[in-house]
C-alpha cells in the first residue's frame, strides 16, 4: 500500500497523527510503515527529514515502491496511533536551499541555456553544477536575478500535470521521467520536475548567495547557500573578518591592506635575519685558525638558517686540510648538517661519513648535507677520525 504524502498538501507540517502499518527488524533497528506521513523520504537531491515517532527517534527515512519506511531506533507494534514530529528548521533550511536552488537554476537556463546536470544537498548550503561555464559577470548576474526574484515574492506551485499537459510543457529535468511527473514552478523564473517538498512563495527563501564557482568536467561547480544556512554563513565570516581586523588593528574593508601591510614587514625581516646570520657565520669561522685536519661545528638547532649555514662551511673550509662540517639541532631532535671541502671528494666518502655518523644525505663533491641522529659526543669522536 502506497504512503500518504503530507508534506505535498502542507510543505509545513511538522506533527502528525498516523497509524503503524507496519514494523519490522532491520539491520539498523526497525522499519516503520505508517498509513501517512510528513516524512519527506530522500529525493531530488534533498535528503530524508529526521524526527520522532512517538518514543522512537527516526534519523533517516527511505522510499521503496511506493510505500515510506521510517527507520526507528525501537519497534512501534502496528495499529499503533503514533504522533510524528520532524526536525522543523532541518527541514525548513532545506527546503529555503532547494528552492532557491530551483531559482538560480532557472535564472541560469534562462539566461545562458546551460542545465543544472548535478545538485547536492551538503550540512549546510548545495553544490550545483552547470553544464557551461560562467564568468564572475554572469556570476554576478545570475545572483543579482535569483535574489530579484525572492524579492518579488513569487508563488511556487507544485502539481502533476496530465500527460497531455506535460508534453505540452517545457520544463528542466535531470532525466528521462516515468511514472506520475510533479512539476514545481515558479512564474517567469522556472519550471522544474521535483518531488521534494518546497516553500510557498520565493520571499520565504531569503538571500541566495553564492559563495563559491570552480571550474568542473567542462562545466561550473557552484557553492550556494540560502535562507537561514546564509545568515550563519554572514555571521561566520564577520566573525573571522572582524578577529582578522582586530589582529591588523584595521577595519575590516582594509583587512587585505593590513595582510599586505604584515607580509612586507615580515618580509624584510627575513632579509634583515639573513643579513645578520651571514654576518654570525663570517665571525664564527673568523674565530677558527688553520688547521690540517677536519672542523666541526655544532650550533643550536634554528640559530642559523641554511643559507648561513653554508656560508660557515664555505669559510670554514678553506681554513681546513681535510672537511668542515658544520651540525645544527640538539642530541634530541637530532641534526641538521653541511659538511664541504676543498681537499676532499665528498661525494665518494659520503657513505662512509653518513654511516660513522647515522646520517642520512648527498651532494656534490664539494659539499654533502642530510640529518643525523646521534649524539654530539658520537658525531665529534668520529668526525676526529677520519
Ligand atoms: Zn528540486
Amino acid at each position: 500500500m502506497t504512503t500518504e504524502r503530507l508534506y505535498y498538501e502542507d510543505a509545513k507540517l511538522f506533527s502528525f497523527r498516523a497509524k503503524v502499518l507496519a514494523c519490522e527488524a532491520d539491520k539498523k533497528g526497525f522499519l516503520i510503515e505508517l498509513d501517512r506521513t510528513a516524512f519527506f523520504p530522500e529525493g531530488g537531491g534533498q535528503s530524508a527529514d529526521t524526527g520522532v515517532l512517538g518514543e522512537a527517534r527516526v534519523p533517516d527515512v527511505h522510499e521503496r515502491e511506493g510505500r515510506i519506511l521510517h527507520c526507528a531506533d525501537r519497534p512501534i507494534e502496528p495499529g499503533t496511533e503514533v504522533i510524528g514530529r520532524i526536525d522543523a528548521e532541518q527541514r525548513l533550511r532545506r527546503m529555503q536551499n532547494h528552492s532557491g536552488e530551483h531559482i538560480l537554476s532557472g535564472v541560469t537556463h534562462r539566461l545562458y541555456g546551460y542545465d543544472n546536470v548535478g545538485f547536492h544537498m551538503g550540512a549546510e548550503g548545495v553544490t550545483i553544477d552547470f553544464s557551461g561555464e560562467l564568468d564572475e559577470e554572469q556570476l554576478r548576474r545570475i545572483e543579482t536575478l535569483a535574489n530579484e526574484a525572492v524579492r518579488a515574492d513569487l508563488p511556487i506551485r507544485a502539481w502533476y500535470p496530465s500527460a497531455e499537459e506535460l508534453a505540452a510543457l517545457d520544463y528542466r529535468s535531470k532525466k528521462e521521467l516515468t511514472g506520475a511527473v510533479r512539476l514545481v514552478e515558479i512564474k517567469g523564473v522556472d519550471l522544474c520536475a521535483c518531488c521534494a517538498p518546497h516553500v510557498s512563495r520565493t520571499g520565504e527563501v531569503g538571500l541566495i548567495k553564492i559563495l563559491a564557482a570552480d571550474r568542473h568536467r567542462g562545466g561550473m561547480r557552484l557553492s550556494v547557500v540560502s535562507g537561514m544556512d546564509a545568515l550563519d554563513d554572514y555571521r561566520r565570516r564577520l566573525e573571522s573578518a572582524g578577529a582578522a581586523s582586530r589582529l591588523l588593528s584595521v577595519p575590516q574593508e582594509k583587512i587585505a591592506a593590513g595582510v599586505e601591510r604584515v607580509l612586507g614587514e615580515q618580509a624584510r625581516l627575513k632579509e634583515h635575519a639573513v643579513m645578520l646570520e651571514n654576518e654570525l657565520a663570517r665571525r664564527m669561522a673568523g674565530q677558527y685558525g688553520e688547521t690540517e685536519g677536519n672542523l666541526c661545528v655544532f650550533l643550536p638547532g634554528d640559530l642559523l638558517g641554511e643559507p648561513a649555514l653554508r656560508e660557515l662551511v664555505n669559510a670554514l673550509s678553506e681554513k681546513c686540510g681535510g672537511f668542515a662540517a658544520a651540525f645544527a639541532g640538539s642530541d634530541e631532535a637530532g641534526w641538521r648538517y653541511i659538511i664541504g671541502s676543498r681537499h676532499v671528494d665528498l661525494r665518494a666518502n659520503g657513505r662512509a661519513i653518513n654511516a660513522a655518523i647515522g646520517g642520512r644525505g648527498g651532494g656534490s663533491p664539494e659539499m654533502i648535507q642530510g640529518r643525523a641522529q646521534a649524539a654530539r659526543a658520537e658525531i665529534e669522536a668520529a668526525i676526529g677520525r677520519f
